[in-house]
């Protein structure tokens, strides 16, 4: 079996290496390093969780600890698709560049200009960046990228779902045409592969598996159920997701909740915690210094349960969590298998569990269909499913009642259970986005005001 000690690292590295306790490199690394350290470029076909980030770090280093920066010209560049990314990278390069002297800077959002100009200025080995930032700091004449020796691109497929790809096929034509770069996608998307073949030059190819072949130790499980009413399957859902949890008592020590939509993210967070849980929730609309604290505290096992979208959640390196529950099915396939992935890392077992209504079932089958396995159904953990109310009765009901808002009445039934009663107002945010309700036993508009009447009456005069 290869150890790092025959990949030809640098002492320096090596002993970081050990030091942070590896001693077999991953099969990326064992594929990637030798290349990168022979400078050649490098397509690294890999996803997070592979062990990709030491892949091009640890060569990055041995290669920069020769020579020095000078200053608003980095020596080398890394691009991730979103800051917890970059700031993850960062933090590697900390790790193992702890015997050599380099300096880096982070650009990225949420993080003064002032202060990384001021390390730009100084000049800087490693340059780690989200690609509009990088963009925003050159345009305002702060740096030069013709002094990169190594470009890396983390990521790619994510970058591609998030519009960045004009950007870094700038930024590409920025640095020098002689740069070495490595490049990692979890995929290769038609648009990815043109990337590749116009900017890497005979990159060495090193694909592993993918991590839906090496997933045996998370057991998976799906609850496939009917809310009893459309205007009900947020809240039927939310009940569903406390059982599944309660369910697993002690054993689920910390847990990843993926929503589909950010929207849902906080309102899954907030019911969460109205009963109890300790949830918060992180999404790409929250301040950086929420976000981190968020991660900070998940990680040192504050917060017990986090409530995710994938952008928000893709690349983080939280290594023991117990549980992964998706509150829906993802609607891309590949999705499920980042999330799952979020557990049972490194051998350790894990568990991830599914929610599936009707209107999931097309994309539930297209994750079958990837993984090409059944997910095991399980029964659904709430005893019983409350039932419809006839709507008969409702029509009967007297007048004060039928003028309850769909919304309070929606909110009802989340009280189902014995967790502590909300305050009077508590049901409003968690069912802002409660699906269609259009049934007759809906008084009023609910939540759905149709939109002439937003309209402005002077709008409507002066067109
Ligand atoms: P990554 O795919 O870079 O996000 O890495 C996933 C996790 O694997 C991180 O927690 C790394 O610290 C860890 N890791 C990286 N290299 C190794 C290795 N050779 N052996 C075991 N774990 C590793």
């Amino acid at each position: 079996m290869t150890k790092f000690s025959d990949l030809n690292l640098s002492p320096k590295v090596l002993k970081a290496v050990e030091e942070a306790g590896y001693e077999t490199p991953t099969p990326i690394q064992e594929g990637a390093i030798p290349h990168a350290l022979d400078g050649k470029d490098v397509l690294g076909i890999a996803q997070t969780g592979t062990g990709k980030t030491a892949s091009f770090t640890l060569p990055m280093i041995c290669k920069l600890a020769r020579g020095r920066a000078r200053a608003r010209m980095p020596r080398s560049l890394v691009l991730c698709p979103t800051r917890e990314l970059a700031a993850q990278v960062a933090e590697n390069f900390d790790t193992y560049s702890k015997y050599v002297k380099l300096t880096k800077a982070l650009l990225i959002g949420g993080v003064s200009f002032k202060e990384q100009d001021q390390l730009i200025d100084k000049g800087v080995d490693v340059l780690i960046a989200t690609p509009g930032r990088l963009l925003d700091h050159f345009e305002r004449g702060k740096l030069l990228l013709t002094g990169i020796e190594i470009m890396v691109v983390d990521e790619a497929d994510r970058m591609l779902d998030m519009g960045f790809i004009p950007d870094i096929e700038r930024i590409f034509s920025l640095t020098p045409f002689t740069r070495q770069t490595l490049f990692f996608s979890a995929t290769m998307a038609p648009e990815i592969e043109r990337i590749t073949n116009t900017f890497l030059s005979a990159p060495a190819r090193i694909e592993v598996a993918r991590q839906a072949t090496a997933s045996e130790t998370i057991e998976q499980g799906a609850v496939v159920f009917k809310p009893s009413r459309k205007d009900r399957e947020g809240s039927e859902k939310r009940k569903v997701l406390r059982a599944l949890i309660d369910a697993e008592g002690e054993a689920c020590t910390n847990a990843i909740i993926f929503c589909n939509r950010k929207v849902d993210v906080d309102v899954v967070a907030k019911s969460l915690k109205k009963y109890g849980y300790n949830a918060s929730p992180i999404h790409g609309d929250l301040d950086q210094s929420q976000r981190t604290k968020t991660l900070d505290g998940f990680r040192n096992g504050d917060v017990r349960l986090l409530i995710a979208s994938d952008v928000a959640a893709r690349g983080l390196d939280i290594p023991a969590v117990s549980h992964v529950f998706n509150f829906d099915v993802p609607s891309h396939a590949e999705d499920y298998v980042h999330r799952i992935g979020r557990t049972g890392r490194a051998g350790r077992s894990g568990k991830a569990f599914t929610i599936c209504t009707p209107r999931d079932e097309k994309y539930f089958e297209a994750v079958e269909k990837l993984l090409q396995k059944e997910i095991p159904r399980l029964d659904n953990p709430v005893a019983e499913a409350p039932a419809p109310a006839p709507v008969e009765a409702r029509e009967d009901t007297p007048k004060d009642d039928t003028r309850k808002s769909s919304r309070s009445r929606r909110s009802d039934s989340d009280k189902g259970d014995s967790r502590p009663s909300r305050s009077k107002d508590s049901g409003r945010s968690s069912d802002r986005r409660s699906g269609g309700g259009r049934d007759k036993t809906v008084v009023g508009m609910g939540d759905h005001m149709p939109e002439f009447i937003a309209l402005s009456f002077e709008e409507r005069r002066a067109s």
